[in-house]
């Protein structure tokens, strides 16, 4: 992504804006952090970078996650106080109606904290914060540090804390969490990264001692077996190639995963294999859920997958990373992808 130019981070950053933020959250007595549904490494370092600040500022919040956080993730600080809300659907609701403070990391729209979050999030008169990188965010929150001009919401965490007078207390903890964040959303360093206020921030993380090689390890070399197979089953036996098109899909039937004994976070970095073949501008994942059909879109270039995603399946994301859930059957859901593909023939061939 684009680098932050000074008017934006002065805007973004703005100090009274951070210290506004810092008096909420200090006056809160029931503060409520909430992650998106199948919350990644940015939302989960986000989220817990932020509770082991204010944990040192004296303020304990509730962290809520509405869906299992990946498994590969359980070592970060303070994962095992997050409230799950599909396991503790009432405990969650009653945080959020009690809430005085809520804040969001890592999403631009309460439906994607999940069905079962979305109405007490709506109907919550607590003041919300809003903290994000994606574009157009709802217009109900009444603290915004949003925008697309950084690698992740983890180093927009950073930087609001760098730019506070709260960075004394930054210890490794929180560089570990976001440092989490910043590697797995720019697919270790790979994308959405090409500025150096993003390096300048990982540089500033390493001198609070975070070990780089061993969160890589923690986070990618930590799969199960059914894990990797299901890798090897999604790329030699369920990826489709449309060389006319540009384009690859993956697709993953509630039987695949079955057979691979699948658990949150094992699709995790499929899709992205799809984008690796020469020639491919612009892939997808489908996955068969419970009651959803999951879909991941990636791109190169210049080709938009968040207008692909809002147009055809009421989605969104960024330029070359998007998602959607579609509730027509697995089978519908890959018909209507090929067919909505021919609109692009021309916008894919680069
Ligand atoms: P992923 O494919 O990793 O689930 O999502 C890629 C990006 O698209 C993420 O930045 C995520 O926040 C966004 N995204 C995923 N699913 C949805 C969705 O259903 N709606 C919207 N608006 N954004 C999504
Ligand atoms: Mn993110």
């Amino acid at each position: 992504m684009l680098f932050l130019s000074f008017n934006l981070k002065n805007i973004i950053l703005d100090k009274s804006k951070i210290e506004q933020f810092f008096s909420k959250v200090e006056s809160s007595s029931n503060l409520v952090i909430v992650m998106h549904k199948n919350p990644d490494g940015d939302c989960m370092g986000a989220a817990l970078a932020l509770k082991v600040l204010f944990q040192k500022l004296g303020v304990n919040p509730i962290v809520i996650s509405p869906n299992n956080f990946p498994s590969f993730l359980s070592w970060m600080p303070l994962s095992d106080e997050i409230l799950i809300a599909s396991k503790e659907k009432e405990k969650a609701k009653l945080a959020i109606a009690e809430a005085d403070t809520i804040i969001s990391v890592d999403f631009n729209a309460f439906h994607r904290a999940g069905s079962d979050l979305e109405n007490p999030l709506l109907e919550s008169e607590a003041y919300k914060i809003i903290i994000d990188h994606h574009i157009e965010p709802e217009k109900y929150f009444d603290l915004y540090f949003s925008t697309t001009q950084t690698s992740s919401t983890s180093e927009l965490i950073f930087d609001i804390i760098e730019n506070s007078q709260y960075f004394s207390h930054f210890n490794k903890e929180m560089a570990e969490c976001i440092y989490v964040g910043i590697m797995t959303d720019t697919g270790s360093f790979s994308y959405a990264c090409n500025n150096s206020s993003t390096y300048k921030s990982v540089a500033k993380l390493m001198e609070f001692g975070v070990d780089g090689e061993a969160i890589h390890r923690l986070v990618y070399d930590n799969y199960s077996f059914d894990r990797m197979r299901l890798l090897g089953h999604s790329l030699y036996n369920k990826l489709v190639v449309m060389p006319e098109y540009h384009a690859s899909y993956i697709w993953l039937s509630k039987e695949d995963l079955k057979n691979h004994k699948f658990q949150t976070g094992d699709a995790e970095g499929i899709v992205n294999y799809g984008l690796s073949i020469q020639g491919i501008n612009f892939t997808a994942l489908f996955t068969e859920r419970e009651d959803v059909i999951r879909i991941s879109l990636r791109s190169k270039g210049d080709f938009d997958v968040n207008k692909f995603a809002r147009k055809h399946f009421s989605g969104g994301g960024h330029i070359n990373a998007s998602g959607a859930d579609s509730h027509l059957t697995l089978e519908e859901t890959l018909q209507k992808f090929e067919n909505a593909l021919k609109e692009y023939k021309n916008d894919l061939n680069f």
